[in-house]
């Protein structure tokens, strides 16, 4: 991609216009790297998301250094949270692409504040078959290790 039509990409992304202000939102934490705001749909009352202020698409062409400061205010939130909000716990997700379920193409936490009957449930479980645990881990543990996007490494 050409840095102009890099630009228009960004400047298309509604998170990106959220941090530059172009957008309102409700913002509950900031600080030189990270921004976190209101969900505008909430599952839960507080729902908010947490978001590098650089645009980066996903896990997977995030740096180290800003996931760490991204996790780091994600942290701070979740405490606020529970004390702002009174809550017990909440649940921390992030849809890492469109398979499942990443609208916004900035990557960005979902923090979701939980209360005793609030009536979310957590996803069904299923089995393994036999031998199918075994195989399943050996694929991911033999895995190339920087094959994704030729960048991250575990
Ligand atoms: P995801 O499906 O993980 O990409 O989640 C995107 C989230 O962004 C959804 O929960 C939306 O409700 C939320 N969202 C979209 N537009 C806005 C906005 N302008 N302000 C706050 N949240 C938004
Ligand atoms: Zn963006």
């Amino acid at each position: 991609m050409t840095r102009k039509k890099l630009k228009i990409y960004f400047m298309s992304c509604i998170f990106c216009k959220i941090v530059s202000g172009e957008i309102p939102s409700y913002k509950v934490y900031e600080d030189e790297y990270t921004l976190a705001f209101l969900d505008i749909a909430p599952v839960n009352y507080g729902h908010t998301l947490v978001i590098p202020k650089k645009h980066y698409e996903n896990l997977e062409i995030i740096s180290d250094k800003e996931l760490c400061r991204v996790i780091m205010a994600v942290k701070k939130v979740g405490q606020a949270i529970i004390v702002g909000l009174d809550v017990a716990g909440y649940n921390v997700t992030a849809n890492n692409n469109p398979i499942a379920g990443q609208i916004v193409l900035h990557i960005h936490f979902h923090v979701i504040p939980r209360k005793k009957g609030d009536g979310l449930h957590l996803w069904p479980q299923g089995k393994y078959r036999d031998g199918e645990a075994e195989e399943t881990a050996k694929k991911i543990i033999t895995a190339k290790r920087d094959s994704v996007h030729g960048k991250s490494k575990i």
